[in-house]
């Protein structure tokens, strides 16, 4: 069980008055389900480095091959003191086992993807990343990211939580004293999660387990971990998930009556052939996996997911 899962967030989004006018950007999703799910630690880069509240509202400008952070009226340059504060609180941030980060859109310190950068001819190119996020993206970079304004959007949601709670699992399983046996647990409560996002992909991942004596433990490691997380950005597909759930479906037959099983096929078919949501078949599959009580079923995070993940998704 996954006790402690803990984000970052840039702090205008839960409702803190830090942006340069005195306002805020609270977001619906992050502070009222998110932040009920998760543990928050905001983050303002431009009040932590001591540029105040109010303040001048700042802009990413293009000199040479680098980003500049500047002051959109006075002109004055921010760049060095932002550089060497963001590199310290992102180590901080690593210290303190963050398993995402949601950013605030278009922001020259906190964008992610699309932030404005101007050129020195007078135009501007939405082509940039805000200084801080680049920064931690750099020290953590397989930390699931997003921005508030992509949250919007279920699936990318869905799929975002999807990686947090992953990525706090394997944060999980390396802290401790992991071995063979406790990778291959972890793995195979992951298998039909993997696979939804690519059945080849997932076969690629258990010929690595498979590896593991044959491997440095520090590679081995690094490699599970950046597959596994790459993996899981790939979008599921509906054929991929219905075949997952075929598949479990077949186990379940092999337990339970065929009346049972057949109710529980019907549901996976609607959902096949797009006539139901995929929620109705997980509903049948799950009371049915949670009747049998196999700890196959009940450790798999595909059949049972973090109640907290259910609950965001
Ligand atoms: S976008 Fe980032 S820098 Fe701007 S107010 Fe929000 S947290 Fe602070």
């Amino acid at each position: 069980m996954l006790a402690h899962v803990r984000i970052g967030v840039s702090a205008c989004l839960l409702g803190q008055k830090v942006r340069h006018d005195g306002d805020h950007r609270r977001s619906e999703f992050v502070a009222d389900l998110l932040a009920n799910q998760v543990e928050c630690t905001p983050v303002c880069p431009e009040v932590e480095v001591g540029m105040g509240v109010p303040r001048p509202s700042v802009e990413l400008v293009r000199s040479g091959t680098s980003l500049r952070l500047v002051e959109s009226e006075r002109r004055i340059d921010h760049t060095r003191s932002m550089q060497s504060w963001a590199r310290r609180r992102s180590l901080e941030l690593r210290q303190l086992g963050l398993s995402g980060y949601v950013f605030k859109r278009g922001s020259p310190s906190c964008g992610v993807w699309n932030v404005p950068v101007h050129q020195k001819v007078g135009r501007v190119r939405k082509q940039g990343r805000g200084m801080f996020a680049a920064r931690l993206m750099e020290t953590l970079p397989l930390l699931p990211v997003e921005q508030e304004d992509r949250l919007e959007d279920e699936r990318l949601r869905a799929a975002f939580v999807e990686r947090v709670f992953a990525y706090a699992r394997l944060r999980q399983l390396f802290r401790g004293r992991w071995s063979r046996g406790s990778v291959a647990v972890f793995h195979a409560a992951h298998a039909h999660q993997l696979a939804v996002h690519s059945q080849r992909g997932a076969l690629e991942l258990a010929q690595l387990v498979g590896r593991f004596d044959r491997m440095s433990r520090t590679r081995f490691r690094s490699e599970y971990e950046r597959r596994v997380m790459q993996l899981l950005e790939r979008p599921i597909r509906r054929t991929q998930d219905t075949a997952a759930m075929r598949r479990i479906t077949r186990r379940l037959g092999e337990i339970r009556s065929e009346g049972e099983v057949r109710v529980l096929r019907r549901a996976v078919e609607a959902y096949a052939a797009g006539d139901t949501p995929r929620r109705e078949a997980m509903t049948v599959l799950r009371r049915l996996a949670r009747d049998v009580a196999h700890q196959e079923f009940l450790d798999s995070t595909y059949v049972f997911p973090d109640p907290r993940e259910l609950a965001l998704g």
